[in-house]
């Protein structure tokens, strides 16, 4: 089957470029923005100081005139003939002053909004740029998945279409590998569609029997355990959750089918339960191939899918299942996390509210 790596960091590099000049453009005009509106505030402040300070001075220096002429008149001395003009230098001096004082005062404000309001724009962007990016990803990720079998069918239908002599035992083994093919698309197309659906949505939350979930849970995987001959230890109580019924049997759909894919031939899965505080814990576990403490991390992540499961005998799957359990676990505002060791197994520990 023909892969498309180097498609698919080319979609990345094109969308992470694309991202970062959108995002570049965008801290600019903020910060203009803000700029601008830090330099409005300071201007009409500044012409407003300008207006009382200048008024100020001339009733001031009116009244020093006034003074001075009561008392040359009182002590009968001759005004000075160009006081007038003294005042009136004196008035444009200060008032030289005051507006070189506020030009300053406005530049300085300049470079210091300028230097905030970028800081700030970058900070009130970063985020919104962080999730761009992260649905990038995913669509570069999702782009390549739908390609791959849709590649594969092309290449096969090629072939089958360049030979002239092809046998009806031929035509019939390509459509059924084709089939195969469209499952994978159906399913993989299902996932992202869940993905999308187990959105934040609280309000069909209601009071639910975990008892009822795991039942319901495992019937839809008991087919798929037994064809691995895996049996199970189960420890369940009475406990009720605030939850949604459909997905949170998705969610121990997810685990149970993850615990078998993953699990040799004729093990053992359990499913047990406790009450802590106001939480219900869960844990399934199981003795399969266990993951690598560099996987830990990034399971839940989408479309990731540690090494072991990419091996020869690689178990089907896109690395959507645990996003997708993540998705539903914080719906519920629960959690869920992972215990695991190589060769020696995987513990999953989700925990939800009770329902008082
Ligand atoms: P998928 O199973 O489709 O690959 P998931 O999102 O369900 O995707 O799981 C992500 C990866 O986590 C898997 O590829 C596998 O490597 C690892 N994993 C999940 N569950 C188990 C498990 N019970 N035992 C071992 N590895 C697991």
């Amino acid at each position: 089957m023909q892969n498309w790596p180097g498609l698919k960091n080319w979609i990345k590099t094109i969308n992470f470029n694309k991202t970062l000049s959108l995002f570049s453009s965008a801290t600019i005009k903020l910060t203009l923005f803000y700029v601008l509106i830090v330099m409005a505030i300071s201007v009409i402040f500044s012409v407003s100081l300008y207006d009382i300070s200048s008024n100020e001075l001339e009733r001031g220096l009116g009244r020093q005139v006034g003074i001075i002429r009561n008392i040359s008149r009182s002590n009968s001395l001759q005004p000075m003939p160009d006081f007038n003009q003294i005042q009136l230098d004196q008035l444009d001096e200060s008032n030289r002053h005051l507006k070189m004082n506020l030009v300053y005062f406005n530049l300085l404000i300049l470079f210091l909004s300028s230097l905030v309001s970028y800081i700030l724009a970058k900070k009130t962007l970063e985020p919104i740029e962080e999730a761009m990016n992260a649905q990038n990803r995913f669509t570069a990720d999702a782009s390549h998945e739908l390609r791959t079998p849709l590649t594969a069918m092309r290449s096969e239908i090629e072939v089958a279409l360049r030979n002239k002599n092809l046998s009806k035992d031929e035509a019939k083994k390509l459509l059924s590998s084709n089939l195969e093919e469209i499952d994978k698309l159906e399913s993989l197309s299902n996932a992202l569609l869940k993905l999308a659906c187990y959105q934040d949505d609280k309000n069909t939350l209601t009071k639910i029997s975990l008892e009822e979930i795991i039942v319901n849970a495992y019937e839809k995987i008991e087919t798929l355990a037994n064809q691995k001959d895996i049996s199970f230890e189960n420890e369940l109580l009475d406990l009720k959750v605030k939850g949604d019924k459909a997905s949170l049997t998705e969610l121990f759909v997810i685990l149970l089918e993850n615990a078998i894919k993953y699990s040799p031939k004729s093990s053992k899965i359990s499913i047990s339960m406790k009450k802590d505080r106001d939480k219900a814990v869960i844990f399934v576990q199981d003795q399969g191939i266990g993951i690598k403490a560099s996987d830990l991390p990034h399971i839940f992540n989408r479309f990731y899918r540690a090494d072991n499961s990419r091996s020869k005998e690689k178990a089907e799957g896109y690395g959507l299942g645990l996003a997708i359990a993540k998705q539903i676990a914080n719906l519920h505002d629960g959690s869920i996390s992972v215990e695991s060791k190589p060769g020696q197994g995987s513990k999953f520990t989700i925990k939800l509210d009770l329902f008082n």
